[in-house]
């Protein structure tokens, strides 16, 4: 549904909608929102709701701490697991000062940057996510366990699949709230699970994942069960990742359209921009110490490098064809704050294609079967949050393409958290187990 701030007034009143939730995210993906009551919302359009900003993270400090949610119409969605009667609703808003100069600290502010700087080259980019999730069993108190809700594995039917059922509300609700989700199915882990979406514009596909994980979470809970988007909830089993397909079109035509396995010159110049910045960036698409517990193991990579149809690569080019054609990056996971995850991509391709940058060979290697000697001549994806953190510190890249307030925060935050962990590193990964992530 897309409604322009004139038909949204209208639409309240007659769909008897009572809350009017104003979501954003903090620096590091998690939704927050404020829900105002109907009469409020013709001052939010015009001048915007104000929130203490200082209590975010990653947002301002006391001294200067009002920022304002302005909804942006254009991502009206009914929540279709609140009440039709007295119903709510959710905008996704744009964060701005009170002099109304945007914030720099707004994901979705700077991933419309980065999307407008392709459009500028004449390009425009599509982005479909593949988001990976665990269920599991809450103890007779309604804490979250670590007992998964199956011992199925992948693409498994019922009855060994226990979570046809959630995945098939988990689609439907998405549906009803105008997401289109492509397919779903039980994934290799015990009780894991995956939806993957149809493509969009960058920006929908961003808020899409917002609105997936809050949808998950609140259907997995209905059936008593907890939903994790953990990298690697469990040491012996598959990891969770989010696969990220981008395509590229100029002038209407996928530019990754393959001929044979030859390809675009700017379709490649885009991938080495992304395979060459990739150490840098993976901070922010990896950010917690258990996403590396998870890189290196069951077909999640841990070189960097890219190969046509094998999944063992950090970059794979699907065999698909025309409108569909695309690159997917393999290393991603759902911790991430996906509109800075697909702002660093975008930019970074960005890069290359300004750069002229060259792809290099293929590698057409089984990257899980090679042998060790094949392996060493190979870079590595950072193997530790210590390692992402110290190639960021060094970037040049993120001080260019990142505003300076969220690269220092986030740096010192994920520096803290490197500290804690390895202070107390059990303790502190249970503690954000099922919670948080
Ligand atoms: N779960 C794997 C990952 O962590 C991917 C497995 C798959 O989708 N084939 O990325
Ligand atoms: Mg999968
Ligand atoms: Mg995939
Ligand atoms: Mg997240």
């Amino acid at each position: 549904m897309k409604y322009k701030a004139s038909e949204i007034l209208q639409f309240v009143e007659e769909n008897d909608v009572k809350f009017i939730r104003l979501a954003f995210c903090d620096v590091y993906g998690h939704q927050k929102n404020i829900a105002i009551m109907p009469d409020e919302l013709p001052r939010a359009f015009e001048t915007g709701i104000s929130f203490a900003a200082s209590a975010v993270e990653g947002f301002m400090n006391v001294k200067e701490s009002d920022l304002f949610l302005i909804p942006d119409p254009s991502t009206l969605t009914v929540l279709p697991w609140r009440p039709s009667h007295g119903r709510v609703v959710r905008f996704f808003c744009d964060i701005r000062h009170p002099d109304g100069t945007p914030f720099a600290g707004d994901g979705r502010q700077l991933l419309k940057q980065a999307v407008a700087e392709l459009n500028a080259l004449g390009l425009t980019c599509q982005v479909g996510t593949e988001c990976e999730f665990y269920l599991f069993e809450l103890d007779e108190k309604g804490n979250p366990t670590s007992i998964p809700q199956d011992r199925a594995g992948y693409c498994d039917i019922a009855p060994l699949d226990r979570g046809e059922n959630v995945r098939r509300e988990i689609c439907l609700t998405l549906e009803e709230m105008g997401i289109k989700p492509e397919s779903s199915h039980h994934e290799h882990g015990p009780g894991q699970n995956e939806v993957d979406f149809r493509y969009s514009d960058a920006l929908t596909a961003a808020d899409n994942v917002i609105h997936f994980e809050s949808v998950v979470k609140t259907i997995a809970n209905r059936n008593g069960l907890c939903a994790s988007f953990m990298p690697k909830p469990l040491a012996d089993a598959w990891g969770s990742g989010l696969h990220i397909n981008l395509s590229l079109f100029r002038d209407g035509v996928n530019i990754f359209r393959t001929d044979g396995y030859s390809h675009n010159q700017e379709a490649e110049s885009f991938i080495a921009g992304i395979l060459d910045r990739i150490c840098e960036i993976t901070l922010f698409l990896n950010p917690i110490t258990n996403s590396y517990r998870r890189l290196g193991n069951s077909e999640a990579p841990g070189y960097i490098s890219w190969s046509h149809q094998n999944r063992s690569q950090l970059i794979r080019i699907p065999a698909t064809v025309g409108e569909r054609s695309r690159m997917e990056l393999r290393s991603p996971d759902l911790a991430c704050n996906p509109y800075l995850a697909f702002t660093l991509l975008i930019k970074a391709g960005l890069e290359g294609i300004r750069e002229h940058k060259k792809l290099p060979a293929p590698l057409n290697l089984d990257l899980f079967t090679a042998s060790e000697e094949e392996l060493q001549t190979l870079q590595k994806l950072p193997r530790s949050l210590k390692e992402a953190l110290d190639a960021a510190v060094k970037s040049t890249f993120l001080q260019q393409v990142m505003p300076e307030k969220i690269r220092s925060f986030y740096l010192k935050a994920k520096k803290e958290q490197w500290k804690q962990f390895k202070e107390a590193e059990d303790k502190q990964e249970l503690e954000h187990r099922l919670y948080f992530i």
